[in-house]
């Protein structure tokens, strides 16, 4: 049987149009009509073939893309949500109810590391936080009533990598769902096809790569993703975090060229961590053979996406990282912005942006440096002038020899 490839997986996925268009219409409608009473009635208890009923459940532009990304993911079922967040928190609040548990890796976005350690606790759901590389600490973190393992595959911003398969055996073991959220590495790792039962995603990053919108995706199997816009108990029909029709349209041609741009971002990102490493400077990328999980994640990856465009410096303290983070925007190597994904470099203070919800003696626990520097590798075509520019940089500062 030959290997799973999202891209090809995508590629041959077919999408009746009902225009001649190469791409679908984009669907103007909140509401749609029935011929016939009782297909309306039908509709309401579930999906009905080419039927839709109402914009928040489902409509044509985010069928088009939920099928899309289901392609991709190797998921029977996708649905598409209005955020990144809206993908975890419908994700997680479906999974669990008052009195459960879940365990979740230390290291995450922040945001959902917020929603997690202040939100979800307000519903009478315990979490507890491990670092999810270490399996006997998940193990030892297991109670009778775990209902969901979360974790990212490759984690937010220290780039640890999870181990998919061996999540799900213990997963399994108590019953509980292993959800992963996979927006630092679409195609690079496929994760329902090691094991997750869910995989999630901000699309707003590397997915759709403009950076003009914010979205989200839940990915599982069909009865999971009918049951989260179940009209009477689905988590996503009831908070109602649906995308637009208009975004979810132009996502969709986003999407036939991420497996070009995965490769680009994977391949700049190798090289500068590499030139990074040889000029002396602490590096954290899960394509260097130093990284502590290079072969956990070189056995989950699917072949030809390299390692991934996200690589963090650890420049110790915080006032050398922004002095730097400064001088590189002004010399035109990117942007000092948060997110990821994008085509130019962006880069970031993880500990003073995107992680600034972690606490500081947890980020101190977890190893996060003051001085940690994000960088999303962009499209550059002469990656080898941009590192130029950034050794000089590092240079002058008097922070490498
Ligand atoms: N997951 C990860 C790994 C992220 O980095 C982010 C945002 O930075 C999110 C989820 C949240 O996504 P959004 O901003 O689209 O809500």
């Amino acid at each position: 049987m030959k290997k799973f490839d999202p891209a090809t997986s995508l590629q041959y996925l077919e999408q009746k149009k009902e225009s001649r268009g190469v791409n679908p219409s984009i669907s103007d409608s909140a509401t749609f009509t029935f011929e016939e009473a009782q297909t309306m009635t039908d509709t309401f208890h579930g999906e009905t073939e080419g039927y839709f009923l109402y914009s928040r459940h489902w409509n044509p532009s985010n069928k088009y893309l939920s099928d899309a990304l289901a392609a991709m993911e190797g998921t029977p079922a996708a649905w598409v949500t209005g955020s990144g967040m809206a993908a975890i928190t419908c994700a997680l609040l479906h999974e669990v109810k008052s009195g459960d548990h879940i365990v979740a890796s230390t290291t995450l976005y922040g945001g959902t590391f917020a929603f997690l350690k202040n939100y979800i606790p307000k519903f009478n759901v315990e979490v507890t936080f491990v670092n999810t590389s270490n399996l006997e600490e998940v193990k030892k973190a297991l109670r009778p009533n775990t209902k969901v393992i979360y974790t990212e595959t490759e984690a937010n911003p220290l780039l640890q990598i999870a181990n998919i398969p061996e999540l799900k055996k213990i997963a399994q073991g108590v019953d509980a769902k292993l959800i992963v959220d996979n927006t630092f590495t679409p195609m690079i790792v496929s994760p329902y096809k090691l094991g997750a039962d869910v995989v999630v995603y901000s699309m707003t990053k590397f997915i759709n790569g403009k950076n003009d919108c914010v979205a989200g995706a839940i990915c599982g199997n069909a009865d999971y993703i009918n049951s989260l816009i179940d009209v009477n108990n689905g988590t996503a029909m009831l908070l109602g975090p649906v995308l637009d029709s208009f975004r979810s349209s132009s996502i969709l041609k986003n999407l036939y060229t991420l497996h070009i741009r995965m490769k680009q971002h994977s391949k700049n990102a190798l090289y500068l961590a590499q030139q990074f490493e040889k000029i002396g400077l602490k590096v954290k990328y899960p394509g260097l053979s130093s990284h502590p999980e290079h072969e956990i994640l070189k056995s989950m990856m699917n072949d030809g996406y390299g390692f991934g465009g996200i690589l963090a410096i650890d420049l110790v303290n915080a006032e050398d990282a922004n002095a730097v983070m400064e001088e590189m925007q002004c010399r035109g190597v990117g942007y000092l912005a948060v997110s990821l994904g994008y085509f130019k470099t962006l880069f970031s203070n993880s500990g003073k942006s995107t992680s600034s919800e972690i606490p500081e003696d947890i980020q101190k626990e977890m190893g996060m440096s003051e001085g940690l520097l994000r960088f999303s590798v962009g499209l550059d075509n002469d990656i080898e002038n941009t590192f130029t520019i950034i050794y000089d940089i590092l240079k002058e500062k008097g922070l490498v020899r």
